[in-house]
């Protein structure tokens, strides 16, 4: 049966899917999008959204035990386990909402789709293509030796459906979503154990920002293994034991629930990519030239499913790139950086190379360090970041800015600063030219950039 004609079929409605919607309608498409789970995909609906909104509840918990450094004094009465994850999926679904509004001039098309020859079908239709964005996100992945369950090993999207948040819990990984997790359970109560094969949370970033979220995770009661590995699961009724392999020898760990967050992998078995003769790499990342065309030119990937950094904003860039391709436009070309946040308290911003990644590509790098221990507005909140920082990486001789590091509140914010420099090719100079507004923590750029040139002005002692 065929369910119409359109301009562009889109698999999939999370940031990538969603996003291509809304930018191919602006250029005049008539756009169907064809989504298996929930409008918004893993960012609204078991991701980015739920998991900050655990987070802010975990920081008014927290607040209630810092407010008398500020001379205020407040009871924490208690967390209801239930509300909070009340509280998660409420954002959620205003989210979700929100997409749902954005896609009102799109055929929204409920169930999992396939591409077939001209199209694409969904629930015994076939809708017609002129070209087709395949936005299908990834799923969790489990790690070897452990298998999710559904009920007591689980993923990320059983964690936010559950009817409350565990009273203890194991998490496999470190990276952003088990340390943020992690840290916003312990501040709610519950017993967490984190276990990370590296040898420091967030691995992939520069080491101090891992080694400061190692002690602040710790700070908040959450035992933390790391170069560690759980070899092995078992269920005991309703609980699980873990059998965790450490340096110092095994243990076993006893919890409600354990979280697997150490992996995704693509969604692009059985969907009819290969018949379509689109090339997939390693386990099954669709391979994409730089305007997102996959090797059959009239199909486009966007998002997570075209491969790293797995992140919403990256998601949003690819799908409008893919989609001004489509309809003949020269989008904006290179993507420029993609920065990254984790909502770990420290916050840890980080965009473009590190200092190890510079040196590796043969660049001649110099750093520089401002510590927020010289920054103004860390004394005036109740909740400073005494160990926090922000690290430029820039090129020696022309101070052309390579990265950044940013650990400690506000840091989410003040890499943004650092991204436009490294977008447009910026310097030192250029962002030591640049004012900024006093007390703020955007003043850490500037005050790096002065110092970089040899006049430290607030950082002074600090050198
Ligand atoms: C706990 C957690 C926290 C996160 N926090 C952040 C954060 O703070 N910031 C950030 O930038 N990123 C974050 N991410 C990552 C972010 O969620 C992803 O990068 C983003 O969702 C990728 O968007 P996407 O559109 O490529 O894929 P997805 O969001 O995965 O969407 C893909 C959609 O396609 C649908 N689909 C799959 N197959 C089919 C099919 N055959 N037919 C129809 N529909 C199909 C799926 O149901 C899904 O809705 C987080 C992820 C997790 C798990």
């Amino acid at each position: 049966m065929s369910g119409g004609r359109y301009d562009l079929v889109i698999l999939g409605a999370g940031p990538a899917g969603y996003v291509a919607a809304v930018r191919a309608v602006e250029l005049g498409f008539k756009v169907a999008v064809v989504e298996g789970r929930r409008l918004g995909g893993e960012c609204t609906n078991w991701g980015c959204i739920p998991s900050k909104a655990i987070i802010n509840a975990a920081k008014l918990a927290k607040s209630a035990k810092l407010g008398r450094r500020a001379g205020v004094s407040l009871r924490l009465e208690g967390v209801d386990p239930r509300k909070v994850l009340d509280f998660a999926r409420r954002a959620s679904t205003r989210s979700r909402e929100g997409v749902r509004l954005l896609l009102s001039e799109v055929d929204i098309y409920e169930g999992f789709g396939r591409l077939v020859k001209g199209g694409v079908s969904v629930g015994g239709e076939v809708l017609e293509a002129g070209r087709v964005l395949v936005a299908t996100g990834t799923d969790p992945a489990p790690v070897p030796g452990v298998s999710f369950d559904g009920e007591v090993i689980i993923s990320n999207r059983e964690f936010f459906e559950a009817p409350q948040i565990p009273s203890s819990i194991l998490i496999i990984g470190a990276g952003a979503i088990g340390a943020e997790i992690g840290q916003a359970l312990a501040r709610l109560g519950t017993k967490v154990t984190i276990v990370e094969i590296m040898e420091r949370p967030l691995p992939y970033t520069d080491p101090e920002a891992g080694e400061a979220v190692a002690r602040a995770l710790k700070k908040d009661g959450v035992k933390l293994y790391t170069s560690s590995k759980v070899a092995e699961v078992r269920r005991e009724g309703s609980e699980a034991v873990a059998r965790v392999v450490t340096p110092k020898g095994t243990v076993e760990v006893r919890v409600e629930k354990v979280l697997i967050a150490a992996g995704r992998r693509p969604n692009t078995s059985g969907i009819g990519l290969e018949e379509a003769g689109v090339e997939l790499a390693g386990k099954g990342w669709v391979i994409t030239n730089d305007y997102l065309q996959t090797s059959n030119p009239a199909i486009y990937a966007a998002g997570d499913v075209a491969g790293p950094p797995y992140l919403a904003h990256k998601a949003y860039r690819e799908a409008i790139i893919a989609v001004e391709h489509a309809a003949g436009k020269e989008p904006w070309l290179p993507r420029g950086p993609v920065p990254s946040v984790i909502f770990t308290d420290p916050e840890v911003g980080y965009v473009g190379l590190t200092e190890a990644d510079a040196e590796k590509a043969g660049l001649q790098v110099a750093t520089v360090k401002y510590p927020y221990t010289a920054l103004p507005k860390d004394y005036t909140t109740y909740s400073p970041t005494p160990t926090g920082f922000l690290k430029l990486v820039y090129e020696e001789g022309t101070g052309r800015i390579l990265g950044a590091v940013a650990v400690g509140n506000s840091a989410a914010e003040i890499i943004h600063e650092v991204t436009l420099a490294i977008t447009n090719r910026l310097t030192i100079k250029e962002l030591a030219k640049t004012i900024h507004s006093h007390p703020t923590y955007s003043e850490a750029v500037g005050e790096a950039a002065y110092t970089a040139l040899g006049m430290p002005i607030h950082g002074k002692e600090a050198q």
